[in-house]
């Protein structure tokens, strides 16, 4: 609600009290309240001359001339002084059966009222019914109209739809994801000649739908469309269509489309599609009409409008996979573009573009920083550069160093570190010995990635300590191999604290669930099992877009295979477990050395992991198992799986 409404509302209110403090003055003017007993007093007296009964009250007029003599002192405190001799009254009825002797005895004149209830009634009954259609018919106009702005002013997405003339984004400013930049150099190209495009009768989109994981700068590259091309931009979140209301989101739909072609050539940016357009007809509770609605509207206004008029309705969503198909047919969202997640190159020129205009110092090297931060999308790499930049002003440096970067990735990467935090010893020998059994499993798996640092500084929530593995180089394709070198890097955390200690902390339960995660993806997409086949069991569309919506729970296999499919899992787990304990009691002196120098020094990179599985290697030979790499079945391609992140606690 907002001020203006209030306003009006209490203009309301101050005319209902106006009116009810009227009436009472009025009624009040001409009768003056007199007590009972005083009008009994002048009844006996002979005073009262004329009198009106009625169910409630007594009036009728008094002579006062000389009544103070009659009446106790204050009786007349209040009577005005003028009219003495016929002076209007009125007093309450009160029981008396002796009244109408009494006023007989004293010759005066008097007759009972009848009531005329209708009109009370109708005072008491129609009129506050009266005042709420009143007011509902207020604000219903205000609804209907939309020209006032205020509550009920829901239909209009004046408010909610973000207009700039200059969205001052260039494809400068985009980094990293140069193909989506090519596809979309068309509708720029379109935008600022539309005339050359209609002479040639080319087919332009009307829709393109961006597709990528949250932060891959999605909204950036929509603005640098309408920046490059030099169009207006409005943009709405398409959770913002969907309100309480039926029909609402229909009318914003209606009315943006209307702004949009007086604004012509612009860019209709919707955010968050997926809110907006969810596949109809999949909801438990008989769908969602409001929803639908809008939808359908969209559909039509999208079938509607015609290209030439200059206007591109771009979306963006990051599960294409529960769209409704009818967004995506032709003439609608036809076109779609997909933002992967930056590879090292595409890492290091957003970094240079964030660290632009912030002064460097000599040390600083944007290609090892986008060398740590694999699998970071472009916000959150503007995000490290920003920290780096206010963890440089908080120690006034003149510069940004490396320290700085490190410490940014750090934070990004971990969370916020909590120094507060206090850990038992026996805690942080434990979170030691897990993470130092961690780092030593991917030293010995070839196909791992290597450990980049060790920390046992708690970090965030959850996480108690951490090994930061940095990958060589992107991958795209992984041998079922290096799968199983991870699963066992997953799993060293725990296994060297069961060699250790003889038991499992509560530790290592984001690394088994992350194990399990791996050896099912295994199993159920990559083909990898034998006893399976070579069948992809999770189907979903989001497979070619995102790899985290995987949708489980809707099967598409058998009991039995599910079964088989929890047997394989199991397999796997545990012979990597095997695998992993035989690794690792083999370096128990170096697995305690390392827990030893993490207790002490609380961090280790990775010059000084080498150095200390040299000095242990010196004096016993390491024994290097065998990996699975070369396993002749080691040539399954697996579709693109990004990079991990550092393995946690
Ligand atoms: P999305 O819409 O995909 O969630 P945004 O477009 O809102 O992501 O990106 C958020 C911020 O991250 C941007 O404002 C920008 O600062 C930064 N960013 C993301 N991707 C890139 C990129 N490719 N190049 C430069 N900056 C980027
Ligand atoms: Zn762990």
């Amino acid at each position: 609600m907002d001020s203006r409404q209030h306003f009006s509302l209490w203009y309301f209110v101050a005319a209902m009290l106006l009116l009810f403090a009227l009436q009472s003055v009025l009624v009040a003017q001409h009768t003056e309240t007199l007590a009972y007993s005083d009008f009994k007093t002048l009844l006996h007296a002979g005073k009262v001359k004329e009198v009106l009964i009625s169910d409630e009250s007594i009036s009728g007029t008094v002579d006062l001339r000389n009544a103070d003599a009659l009446l106790p002192a204050d009786a007349l405190k209040d009577l005005s002084k003028d009219n003495l001799e016929a002076h209007p009254f009125v007093t309450a009825r009160v029981p008396d059966t002796d009244l109408v002797a009494d006023l007989q005895a004293a010759k005066v004149r008097f007759s009972g009222q009848i009531e005329n209830r209708w009109l009370s009634t109708l005072l008491s009954w129609v009129a506050p019914a009266l005042v709420f259609v009143l007011i509902w018919v207020f604000f219903m106009r205000r609804m209907g109209s939309g020209q006032l702005g205020g509550l009920m002013d829901v239909g209009k997405s004046r408010a909610r739809v973000f207009v700039q003339k200059e969205t001052g984004v260039r494809f400068a400013d985009v980094a990293g994801i140069d193909e989506a930049k090519d596809e979309l150099m068309e509708v720029v190209d379109f935008l600022k000649n539309p005339e050359h495009y209609r002479r040639l009768g080319g087919r332009i989109p009307k829709g393109v739908l961006v597709v990528g994981a949250p932060g891959t700068g999605k909204t950036l590259l929509a603005k640098a469309v309408a920046g490059e091309a030099g169009v207006s931009f409005l943009s709405i979140s398409g959770s913002e269509f969907v309100e309480m209301f039926v029909g609402v989101g229909a009318a914003r739909v209606r009315d943006l489309f209307q702004q949009a072609e007086k604004l012509a050539p612009c860019i209709i940016f919707i955010d968050e599609l997926d809110a907006l357009g969810k596949a109809r007809g999949i909801s438990m509770f008989g769908g969602n009409d409001e929803r639908e609605q809008t939808l359908n509207q969209l559909l039509v206004q999208m079938d509607g409008f015609d290209t030439a008029s200059g206007v591109i309705i771009m979306a963006a969503t990051n599960r294409p996979e529960i769209l409704d198909p009818a967004l995506l047919r032709p003439g609608r969202f036809d076109r779609q573009v997909v933002l992967d997640r930056p590879d090292i190159k595409g890492r290091e020129q957003i970094l240079r573009v964030h660290a632009k205009n912030l002064k460097l110092g000599a040390d600083v090297d944007l290609a090892a920083v986008a060398g740590k931060t694999a699998g970071l999308a472009g916000a959150d790499l503007a995000n490290i550069v920003n920290e780096a930049a206010l963890h440089a002003a908080r120690q006034n440096k003149s510069s940004v160093d490396m320290g700085d970067f490190d410490e940014a990735i750090d934070r990004t990467l971990t969370g916020l570190e909590k120094k507060s935090r206090v850990m038992t010893q026996k805690e942080r020998e434990t979170v030691a010995h897990h993470e130092a059994g961690h780092a030593l499993v991917a030293e010995a798996r070839p196909g791992a990635d290597k450990v980049a640092k060790i920390s046992i500084i708690p970090r965030g929530i959850g996480a108690l300590g951490y090994t930061q593995q940095q990958p060589t180089e992107d991958r795209y394709l992984l041998k079922r191999g290096e799968l199983l070198d991870r699963l066992d890097v997953l799993l060293g955390g725990r296994v060297a604290e069961q060699l250790v200690y003889g038991e499992i902390s509560t530790g290592a339960q984001n690394d088994l669930q992350r194990a399990t995660d791996l050896a099912r993806e295994m199993v159920t997409r990559y083909g990898m099992s034998d006893a399976v086949g070579p069948a992809t069991l999770e189907k979903t569309r989001s497979a070619l877009f995102l790899r985290e919506v995987a949708t489980p729970g809707h099967a598409e296999y058998s009991e039995h295979t599910a079964q088989v499919i929890d047997e394989e899992v199991r397999k796997l787990l545990l012979t990597a477990q095997d695998r992993v304990r035989a690794t690792l009691s083999g370096r128990r002196e170096l697995l305690h050395a390392l827990a030893q120098e993490l207790l002490r020094h609380e961090v280790v990179d990775r010059a000084k992991l080498l150095a200390i599985i040299d000095s242990a290697s010196s004096q016993q030979s390491v024994s290097q198992l065998p990996s699975e790499a070369s396993s002749p079945s080691a040539d399954v391609p697996a579709p693109r799986v990004p990079e991990k992140r550092p393995a946690a606690a």
